[in-house]
C-alpha cells in the first residue's frame, strides 16, 4: 500500500471547508488593500533560491528539494514565496508600472523539515508582497494585513513581534559586535551555533537550544546599532503602528531565517505555544531585487502558514461555512434513461442533483439519500414514468407529493 510521503497531507473533502474559507478570507483581505493575485511555477531554477535565501541558511543547506531535470538543469521546488515574485517583477518589467506593485499568492511550499504537528514537508502559504517602494507606511500596511488576516479568522490570541536588523551600511559593524560577544562564549554554544558564528552570526540570536537560549538575552541588540536612515525608518514604522493601534512587541532576538531581510522583520506568534509555531512572518527585503540582477528596488511582505491557521481554527472550535453540494437526489426504477435525461436537464438549469446509481431498490436508494444528508429526493418509478410525473420527497419531514415532470425544475427552484 502506498501512503502519502512523510510530512505531506491529503486535504480530504471534509477538510476542504477550512481551506476554502481561509483562502476566501485571504482573497477578500487582498481586495480590501489592493493586492492582485499572482501564481508562479511550483519549481524554479535552483539558483534563484540559493541567491536570494542565502547559501548559509538552513533552508538552502538542509531543506530544499533540488533535483536535476532531464536536461541536467538544477531545479528546486519552491521553498518560499518571495524570490519567485521578485523574479516575476523583473521578468515582466513590472518596474515600469506605478509603484509599489502589490501582489499576493496562495501556494504550496516545500521544505525537507523534520515533520511534527504544524510542521510539514509540503505546506501552504498565503503571502503578500509590495514591491518598488521603501516607505515604512508599507511595512505598517503588510503588518496590519497580517494582523487583520488572523483576527478576521477569529484567531486573536497572538502577538506580533518586531525588530529591525539594519541594512548593508550598518549591519556589518553590528555583526562584528555580535561575533565578539558570542566568541567569548564559544565553549557554551551548541555545535550548530559554533559553526554559524562565522557564517551567519545573526542566527545565534534565535537558537532554541537550552544551552544557547540564555546567552541571547545580553547579546548586542541590532535595533541599538542602526544607521541614521534605518533608525528613522524604524521610528516612523513604529509611529504608523501606534497610529493604527496595532499591538506589537519589540523582540531583539527576532532575525528570521532568510538572508534577504533588511530593516523590518516581524513574526506572528501564538501566545500559548512554543517558538516553533509561528503563524506567519515577514519583513523588508530592499536588496533582493538588485541581488537578482535588477535595479535597486525595495520590497516588503509577509506570509502566513495555512495549515497552522487551520489547526488554530480547529483548536478554537470555530465553525466554517460548509461548501455547497447537491441537496437533491434522484432515485429511479427501470433502465434509468429517463432519469439520466431528467438529471441532465435539471443541471442544465443550474440545479445540483446527485444521481442514485446501480440497480438498487427504491428503499435502498432512499436510505442512501438520507445517509448523504439530502434534503429532497425525486423519485421516478415505473408508475411516474407512465404518467409523466415524479414524486418529490422531503427527507426531513418524510412527506411527499406528486408533480408533473414538466414542473419539477420550477418546484425545486422555489424550495
Ligand atoms: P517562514 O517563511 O519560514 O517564516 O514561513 C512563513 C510561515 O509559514 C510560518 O510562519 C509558518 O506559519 C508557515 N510554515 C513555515 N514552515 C512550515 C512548515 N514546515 N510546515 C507548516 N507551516 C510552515
Amino acid at each position: 500500500m502506498y501512503r502519502a510521503p512523510r510530512g505531506t497531507q491529503d486535504i480530504l473533502p471534509q477538510e476542504q471547508p477550512y481551506w476554502r474559507y481561509i483562502e476566501a478570507r485571504a482573497k477578500a483581505l487582498c481586495q480590501l488593500y489592493g493586492y492582485e493575485r499572482i501564481d508562479t511555477p511550483i519549481f524554479e531554477e535552483a539558483g534563484l533560491f540559493v541567491r536570494s535565501i542565502g547559501s548559509g541558511t538552513d533552508i538552502v543547506e538542509k531543506e530544499m528539494y533540488t533535483f536535476p531535470d532531464r536536461s541536467g538543469d538544477s531545479m528546486t521546488l519552491r521553498p518560499e514565496g518571495t524570490a519567485p515574485v521578485c523574479r516575476v517583477y523583473l521578468e515582466h518589467g513590472m518596474g515600469s508600472r506605478p509603484q509599489p506593485v502589490r501582489l499576493y499568492y496562495v501556494s504550496p511550499i516545500f521544505r525537507y523539515d523534520r515533520p511534527q504537528k504544524g510542521r510539514y514537508r509540503q505546506h501552504h502559504q498565503f503571502g503578500v508582497e509590495a514591491l518598488g517602494e521603501a516607505d515604512p507606511l508599507l511595512d505598517a500596511e503588510v503588518m496590519e494585513m497580517a494582523w487583520r488576516f488572523f483576527t478576521d479568522l477569529g484567531i486573536s490570541d497572538f502577538s506580533i513581534l518586531l525588530n529591525s536588523i539594519g541594512c548593508p551600511q550598518c549591519r556589518p559593524a553590528y555583526l562584528e559586535k555580535l561575533k565578539d560577544y558570542y566568541s567569548r562564549l564559544a565553549p557554551r554554544l551548541c555545535p550548530d551555533c559554533r559553526r554559524r558564528l562565522e557564517q551567519n552570526p545573526l542566527r545565534l540570536l534565535d537558537c532554541k537550544q537550552a544551552s544557547c537560549l540564555p546567552l541571547g538575552e545580553d547579546a548586542p541588540r541590532s535595533a541599538e546599532h542602526l544607521c541614521s536612515e534605518c533608525t528613522s525608518h524604524f521610528q516612523r514604522l513604529r509611529s504608523y503602528l501606534d497610529a493604527l493601534g496595532l499591538p506589537y512587541r519589540l523582540d531583539h532576538r527576532l532575525v528570521r531565517g532568510l538572508d534577504y531581510y533588511t530593516r523590518t522583520v516581524f513574526e506572528v506568534q501564538p501566545s500559548e505555544e512554543g517558538a516553533q509555531s509561528a503563524l506567519g512572518g515577514g519583513g523588508r527585503y530592499d536588496g533582493l531585487i538588485q541581488e537578482l540582477g535588477g535595479r535597486p528596488t525595495p520590497g516588503v511582505g509577509f506570509a502566513a502558514g495555512i495549515e497552522r491557521a487551520v489547526l488554530a481554527l480547529k483548536h478554537l472550535g470555530t465553525p466554517v461555512p460548509p461548501l455547497p453540494r447537491p441537496q437533491v437526489c434522484l432515485a429511479y426504477l427501470g433502465d434509468g434513461l429517463e432519469a439520466a435525461r431528467l438529471a441532465s436537464a435539471l443541471r442544465q438549469k443550474g440545479i445540483p442533483v446527485l444521481m442514485a446509481t446501480g440497480s438498487r431498490s427504491l428503499r435502498a436508494q432512499l436510505r442512501q439519500a438520507s445517509a448523504l444528508g439530502m434534503s429532497y429526493t425525486i423519485i421516478l418509478g415505473e408508475k411516474e414514468l407512465a404518467s409523466q410525473t415524479v414524486v418529490l420527497r422531503d427527507m426531513a419531514q418524510g412527506t411527499q407529493r406528486e408533480i408533473p415532470l414538466a414542473d419539477i425544475a420550477t418546484a425545486l427552484a422555489s424550495l
